[in-house]
């Protein structure tokens, strides 16, 4: 009786792999394995967006300047710098009364960015100084193998792109770390002082220029190699955008496969999966947008982050060319919004129990997990999500029995984060977060259950073509 009982009410926050058969796990190793290819392929914010715009191609999408007026049923795009991209299927509904379906994610992942005046020789080595991008543990980045990925621009406007370190002929580069030997005072420091961030220097050469008389041999021999393949000088990497990232391949992980090690899954996990989903939709009611935002490991500043108007730009050029705008429209369909903030969640990591919440906690292999606040401490800085919200969304899961947790970021007092969700919930969307729980997050490499992978293009789908 106490069993029958507890079955009809205990929430059920069974593994999503429990009595699963070979065709549904196959389809899930198989979305899994395109998921991997895709991100290997798509390691920076603007690798990321010209594989999206090369999807959303073949998959019948068009750039918005390239129509003068839209109707239901037309997927269109808009690449903002080539650095975050919004993307849209107009709906049959109509949008003053119903507002948007709207996704969110963001494709930029923490890393090193080279230094305006990165070059630099010292003790017979050449190196590119960095400044890291996001909320790194320093350490973590030495010793791995490194690859440079990025746009040099040149005074004409001549763009050079640079990728070096993906392929198995090219070289990769890499930063040293001290010697055990030698690290007795080092070992002494807090972990957060071990690296410096100036000591974060990129190993990139060590022949000096064949001549005597000059200074900087070594240099001179690195920006000689780089004249003759690239083009460039010295002060063409002052205009320049060039990221490391972790050179390895995202992997599957575990004898039983069940996982995706690989850089940058937060937050490209969400944003592939969202993506997809959108690309396999066909008619939707509500006019569905896909989000793939940029900077939002830096606070989403910037003209290519979500705190800047672009969003706003872009909804405007749509119901221009819908042909129904008019003053304080685009404030009303926000007001009407829905809006899933696709990013990932901390996933509950035994080896580091202490700092989650158990009850709370987003488990790997669970689902999707909603996080109805992020914050730190009490809730500062949350866009904490409407009861009635919360529980639309959940009547979507459960009608379509989709798997999900809702979750916390961690304990209480520990620590907190927040993603782009509070920048919409600010013009009036109804947002909740919802992504995949990540181990490891923002190391150089992350950890996903490819349960979750699938779950969250499930949740995604089902959201765009709900009522
Ligand atoms: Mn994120
Ligand atoms: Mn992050």
């Amino acid at each position: 009786m106490g069993e029958e009982l507890k079955e009809k009410l205990f929430l059920d926050n069974s593994s999503g792999w429990k009595n699963m058969d070979n065709n549904q796990k196959q389809k899930i190793f198989d979305f899994s394995n395109n998921y991997m290819e895709f991100l290997n392929k798509s390691k920076t914010e603007r690798e990321f967006i010209k594989s999206a715009k090369k999807l959303a191609d073949e998959n019948g999408f068009t750039d918005i300047n390239n129509k003068t007026e839209l109707k239901a049923g037309d997927k269109i795009y808009f690449i903002n710098r080539d650095k975050s991209m919004y993307l849209a299927i107009i709906g049959t509904e109509d949008i003053e009364k119903n507002g948007m379906h709207i996704i969110g994610s963001h494709v930029d992942s923490p890393r090193l960015d080279l230094k305006p005046n990165p070059l630099q020789e010292d003790g017979g080595f050449a190196y590119f100084k960095t400044h890291y991008y996001g909320g790194i543990k320093k350490y973590q980045w030495t010793t791995i193998p490194l690859s440079i990925h990025g746009v040099v621009v040149k005074p004409n406007g001549e763009k050079i792109e640079i990728n070096v370190g993906e392929n198995d002929a090219e070289p990769i580069f890499t930063i040293t770390d001290l010697l055990p030997h030698l690290a007795q005072s080092q070992m002494e420091k807090k972990l957060k002082e071990g690296i410096d961030g100036e000591d974060l220097k990129l190993l990139i050469g060590s022949i000096p220029f064949d001549d005597d008389k000059i200074q900087e041999k070594v240099k001179l021999n690195i920006l000689n190699i780089l004249n003759q393949k690239y083009g460039i000088k010295e002060i063409d990497l002052t205009s320049a955008e060039l990221e490391l990232v972790p050179a390895f391949k995202a992997r599957t992980l575990g004898f039983d496969e069940s996982m995706v090690a690989g850089y940058g899954q937060d937050d490209k996990v969400c944003a592939y999966t969202s993506l997809v989903a959108m690309m396999s939709l066909e008619n939707v009611k509500n006019t569905a947008i896909c989000i793939l935002s940029d900077k939002e490991e830096i606070g989403s500043m910037g003209n290519t982050g979500m705190e800047s108007h672009m969003f706003d730009f872009f909804v405007s050029e749509v119901i221009n060319k819908m042909g129904i705008n008019k003053p304080n429209l685009l404030d009303k369909i926000f007001c009407y919004s829905k809006m899933l903030s696709s990013d990932v969640d901390a996933g509950f990591d035994p080896i580091y129990a202490s700092v989650s919440d158990t009850l709370n906690a987003g488990y790997l292999g669970k689902g999707i997990a909603l996080n109805k606040y992020t914050g730190v401490r009490g809730k500062s800085g949350a866009s904490d999500a409407n009861a009635e919200f919360v529980a639309w969304v959940r009547n979507i899961l459960e009608t379509n029995n989709i798997k999900y947790q809702i979750t916390e970021l961690g304990k209480v007092d520990i620590g907190g984060g927040g993603t782009i969700a509070y920048i919409l919930a600010n013009k009036g969307v109804d947002v909740i977060d919802c992504g995949v729980p990540v181990l490891s997050m923002h190391a150089p490499y992350e950890v996903t259950s490819k349960f979750d992978i699938y779950n969250a293009f499930e949740a995604y789908k089902a959201f765009w073509i709900a009522d």
